[in-house]
């Protein structure tokens, strides 16, 4: 099967990385290695995520590792985007675990919540003592989530909630969701970000369970009927949709990262394999069709990579705009689609098994390319940021 321990660095990024950024890349290469590579496939095939390993993922500071306090490591944005390149070059079902938790459970608390529900929530998230997800789909609502149909309405201190989310990442194991739903007793019924603890009477999820793709990952719905949670319980400082669109910026910029381990991962595999694999008495990689899809795989990787990069210098400045993680979540994810579609096929009929990632990344991508926001989504920001011209409806 052989393990990429060393992934490739055609550009020499790798070089400019400071200690830091070294420590936390290859403290996550070295776990992965150890604890979750060796069985992936399996659970790719059985459908289950390694749920015993989320306390040991907290430790080692893989979830909200760039917030600020709360027991977080206050990391760089390059230092987190190379911790999500090398939980994708493993799984995307593992990069989406940190996601979930970091960018979609953690930040809207860190930015939008108080103090209280910050030292509640905050540290048990980030140690991996409790599990969070993030509903905002819904059945009739996917890439248009301002038409929600799940409403809160207050009643005294507290506000009941009726509705239904859907492909909720972790909804069945979590112990907090925020859930986003219009808030009716307020003027314009703004959406507002409620965290709902799940084990509330009028809660419940749902496994969904027949999945092709990203299957070492837990999905699931959300079902709110009359749950009543505490007022106390909304994220007061956000209103609109700005609230779970932040998010999302956040979890995106993660992805365009992620994609390219997931690249990466399936191209070492392709190379490792064509300079073994003999046929008409060579190695395959000695043929020149083989190594015009490694040159175009390695040249797509190389410039995905120097986009993420790039985001990390802007992000780190203050100056990311969500277009340009558009960009990116949009180029990069496309990117890995490719290359490890071209992985798979240079594995021949190997590479449609468990044994090799390739076609493991490439059933994962799927997914990676339909959430948080899907591919034509992103061509829709883009030119709108590009013509001042509007074209989602
Ligand atoms: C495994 C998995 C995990 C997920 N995890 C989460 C989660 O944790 N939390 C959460 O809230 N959501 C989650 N999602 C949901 C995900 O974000 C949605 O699936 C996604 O936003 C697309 O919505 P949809 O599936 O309803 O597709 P639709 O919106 O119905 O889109 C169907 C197709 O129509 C296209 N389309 C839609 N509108 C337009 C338009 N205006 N112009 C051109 N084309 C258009 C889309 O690009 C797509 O190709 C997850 C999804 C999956 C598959």
């Amino acid at each position: 099967m052989g393990t990429p321990y060393v992934m490739l660095d055609y550009l020499g990024l790798g070089d400019d990385l400071t200690e830091e950024e070294r420590m936390v890349r290859d403290t996550a290469r070295e776990f992965l290695d150890e604890e979750i590579r060796p069985d992936i496939g399996e659970h790719f095939v059985e459908g289950t995520f390694p749920i015993e390993k989320i306390p040991e993922m907290g430790e080692l500071g893989f979830y909200g590792p760039n917030l600020e306090g709360y027991g977080s490591l206050g990391l760089g944005e390059r230092a987190y985007g190379l911790l999500m390149e090398e939980l994708e070059a493993c799984d995307s079902g593992m990069r989406s675990m940190a996601s979930v938790q970091g960018a979609l459970v953690m930040y809207p608390i860190h930015a939008y919540g108080n103090e209280e529900q910050k030292e509640t929530w905050l540290p048990k998230l980030g140690s991996g003592e409790a599990v969070g997800c993030f509903g905002l789909t819904e059945p009739n609502h996917g890439s248009n989530p301002s038409e929600m149909e799940t409403r809160a309405e207050r009643d005294g201190d507290e506000y009941i909630l009726n509705g239904n989310k859907t492909w909720i990442t972790n909804s069945p194991i979590a112990d907090v969701a925020v859930v986003w739903a219009r808030d009716v007793s307020s003027e314009d019924s703004p959406v507002r970000g409620f965290l709902v603890e799940t084990e509330r009477d009028g809660v419940s999820t749902n496994e969904i369970k027949e999945k092709l793709s990203l299957r070492a990952s837990i999905t699931g719905g959300i079902a709110l009927s009359d749950a009543r949670i505490p007022a106390e319980n909304v994220l007061p400082e956000v209103s609109g949709m700005k609230g779970p669109l932040s998010c999302l910026t956040q979890a995106r910029y993660g992805i365009a990262w992620g994609a390219v381990g997931a690249a990466k991962d399936a191209f070492e595999q392709a190379v490792e394999y064509a300079t073994d694999r003999e046929q008409f008495g060579k190695p395959i990689a000695g043929f020149q069709m083989q190594q015009e899809k490694i040159a175009e795989m390695a040249t797509r990787i190389s410039l995905a990579e120097l986009l993420a990069h790039r985001l990390a210098e802007l992000k780190e400045r203050g100056d990311l705009r969500p277009q340009q993680v558009s960009m990116a979540k949009r180029n990069n994810v496309r990117m890995a689609r490719r290359v490890s579609r071209t992985a798979r096929e240079m594995l021949g009929g190997n590479g449609i098994t468990t044994d090799y990632s390739p076609m493991r990344h490439l059933a994962n991508i799927e997914t990676v390319y339909t959430y948080e926001g899907t591919h034509d989504i992103h061509s829709l920001v883009l030119g709108e940021d590009l013509t001042g011209i509007a074209a989602y409806k």
